[in-house]
């Protein structure tokens, strides 16, 4: 046994080497990545129905030491399946926040800011912390705060989700429905929660300019949406004919390719800020 032990804990070495290093698994690389804070925030802008800047989605970047920029699309679900979403928005709305400040004063008025969130933030109310923290933050500066929530996960409406809705409602949070048409559950979400705002999923804006399926949907989500006085945004436009549809139509705001991609923040404040 006396020989025993310096070999185990050389085994032990090796495999905690293994474990940790490249041969890591997705859920430790995470936790690595989220440690080294690698989790960084892009901008898009969303314009008003004039054309002019209105506020910004914030979308999430893997800056991988390695393997470069990593789109969301290839982490978030993980991300969300162990839980690790949670703290990375955290991340996300502490950098969002610092370049706000810095930014503040070059803002038009009424800036709305969007984060994407998903069910696992509504478990507690640490959300609603975190909304108040911000915007405290912020005060003084003409900017609100939109949380943005897709149908890929159901909400429950039992009554602790129903009441961080109210309270953020109350710090003056908005909610934005996201991706909408394309789940199952875009009109018991509006029957269930108070939203303020849908965004209309780009696969319906793709198809406006022709008669047919996509334009009526569009139509009845526009219809809907001005009878519940729900602000709407159209997603995904990309050409300017889509442009001079989304402004026939009116619709409040936009974004999309046409207008930028998400840009990093230095980008976003060089194209789209007045420079000082
Ligand atoms: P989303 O929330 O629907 O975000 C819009 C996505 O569409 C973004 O992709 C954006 O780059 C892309 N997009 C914007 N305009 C256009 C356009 O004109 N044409 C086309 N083809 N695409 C456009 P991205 O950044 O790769 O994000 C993908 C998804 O990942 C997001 O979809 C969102 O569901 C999720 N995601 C991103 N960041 C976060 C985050 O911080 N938290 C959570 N929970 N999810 C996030
Ligand atoms: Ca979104
Ligand atoms: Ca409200
Ligand atoms: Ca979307």
């Amino acid at each position: 046994t006396l020989l025993a032990t310096p070999v185990l804990a050389l085994l032990l070495g090796l495999l905690t080497f293994h474990l940790s290093g490249r041969g890591g698994s997705p859920r430790r690389e995470l936790a690595r990545a989220l440690a080294a804070r690698e989790f960084i925030p892009y901008m898009q802008p969303v314009m008003n129905s004039q054309g002019a800047l209105c506020g910004f989605e914030v979308l999430m970047r893997w800056r991988h030491p390695e393997q470069g920029m990593i789109a969301p699309g290839n982490f978030i679900p993980l991300a969300e399946e162990c839980g690790y979403i949670v703290p990375m928005t955290r991340q996300l709305m502490e950098q969002t926040l610092d370049y706000l400040l810095k930014v503040a004063d070059r803002l038009p008025p009424g800036f709305h800011v969007a984060i994407n969130v998903c069910a696992q933030h509504f478990k507690n109310e640490d959300i609603v912390a975190e909304c108040r923290a911000f915007l405290t933050a912020l005060a003084g500066h003409d900017i609100r705060l939109v949380l943005e929530l897709t149908e890929r996960e159901m909400l429950d409406g039992d009554a602790r989700t129903l009441s961080i809705f109210d309270a953020l409602d109350e710090i003056g949070v908005l909610v934005a429905i996201d991706d909408f048409g394309t789940g199952h559950s875009s009109l018991s979400y509006l029957q269930k929660f108070h939203v303020d705002i849908i965004k209309i999923d780009r696969s319906f804006i793709k198809g406006i300019q022709e008669e047919g399926p996509s334009r009526l949907i569009v139509e009845n989500i526009l219809d809907l949406a001005r009878r519940m006085e729900v602000a709407l945004v159209a997603e995904g436009v990309e050409t300017a004919a889509q442009v001079e549809m989304v402004r026939r139509y009116d619709i409040d705001f936009q974004q999309g390719f046409y207008f930028a991609k998400p840009l990093p923040p230095a980008e976003f404040s060089q194209h789209f800020l007045p420079q000082t």
